[in-house]
């Protein structure tokens, strides 16, 4: 028979991804992504890696025999696809799946922010309800609120659809107009802010957005503005938007990812008018699963001679062999 195909588990990623590789294919499970915990054999037997990012073009080029490296995710700007689509190596992401639960997290962060939810239900429990009295006014609200969405791609179409509902103006931002959308289009992340009041950002991360959302963009947002990040904490000065909550540059902001995570800048924690996530807007049990099961799927596709489920555009091109 023939030997089984190993595929490489770098970092920590869903069990259910780990059980799946381990079922199918001969795994080995390295806890970051160090070629030197490996060794010469096992390094010339990897022909598939599974990963929730961090490869970058020495990983890669570490493995002589990859053929594919299946992120956990939609965003991949952790793993460098340019590098394996030059050097024939297919890179697939795990879109579609979670786009409804990203949306829905996107509008309840959207709205907490605004109304100060966490605050308010912090007042109650700290007994200041009985002791001090109602919780003070939100001095935010939708009502009236003009949406700019940077990155309406298929997460962001989702959220800008469940946004109409709730009777607002929604425009948009991307490089490119969105066929067969009805919301305005602005060719620049500057021109979106100046028409707006509220930045949904659900843009991906790497160089191209890159401390997009700047001390410029902050300022044309506004003192009414209100910034909330499910996108890739990458895109925005930190420092920038610190400095802008705290001198009432902008109003408040709602953010689930951060330039440099688990790590959260002090200057962000100090600032008023901040809801700060732990990066979870698709982790649900749900969602989580799925995108574990297509992760694997595209690595047993693959492997049985089959396309990629989910190739990304950098390796769209990348054939099964
Ligand atoms: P898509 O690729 O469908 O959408 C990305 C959108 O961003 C497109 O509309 C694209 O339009 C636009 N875009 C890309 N680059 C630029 C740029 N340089 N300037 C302006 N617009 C740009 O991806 P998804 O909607 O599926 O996911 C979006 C991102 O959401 C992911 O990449 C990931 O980073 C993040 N995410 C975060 C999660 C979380 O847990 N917080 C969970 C899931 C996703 P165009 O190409 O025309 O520019």
């Amino acid at each position: 028979a023939a030997a089984p195909v190993t595929v490489l588990v770098s970092g920590q990623v869903h069990d259910h991804v780990v059980k799946r590789i381990a079922d199918a294919f001969r795994l080995i499970h390295i806890d970051r992504p160090d070629p030197s915990l490996l060794s010469p054999q096992d390094i010339a037997a990897v022909r598939g890696i599974s990963a929730f990012g961090g490869i970058d073009a020495a990983f890669i080029d570490a493995f002589p025999n990859l053929e594919i490296i299946a992120n956990f995710g939609v965003g991949y700007d952790s793993v460098d696809a340019v590098h394996a689509g030059a050097r024939g190596i297919m890179v697939t992401n795990t879109p579609d799946v979670l786009t409804e639960e990203v949306a829905d997290f996107t509008v309840g962060l959207l709205l907490a922010t605004l109304r100060e939810i966490p605050k308010a239900e912090a007042w109650l429990r700290q007994e200041k309800w009985t002791k001090e009295g109602t919780y003070r006014l939100s001095p935010l609200s939708l009502r009236g609120r003009r949406i700019g969405i940077f990155g309406l791609g298929r997460i962001g179409l989702a959220v800008a659809k469940r946004l109409e509902a709730f009777g607002v103006s929604i425009a948009y931002h991307n490089r490119r107009p969105v066929e067969g959308v009805s919301y305005a289009y602005f060719a620049t992340l500057r021109d979106l802010v100046e028409a707006v009041d509220t930045l949904v950002s659900i843009a991906p991360g790497g160089a191209a957005t890159e401390k997009a959302i700047n001390d410029d963009i902050l300022k044309a947002l506004g003192p009414e503005g209100v910034l909330v990040n499910t996108g890739r904490g990458s895109t925005v000065d930190e420092d920038a938007l610190a400095a802008a909550l705290c001198d009432g540059t902008i109003a408040a902001a709602g953010l689930d990812v951060f330039a440099d995570e688990p790590n959260v800048p002090q200057a962000l924690l100090d600032a008023p008018n901040t809801l700060l996530l732990p990066h979870i807007a698709s982790a649900s049990v749900v969602t989580r699963r799925a995108m574990a099961d297509l992760c694997v799927d595209n690595l047993v596709s693959w492997f049985a001679g089959r396309e990629a489920l989910t190739p990304v555009p950098e390796t769209a091109h990348v054939k099964a062999r």
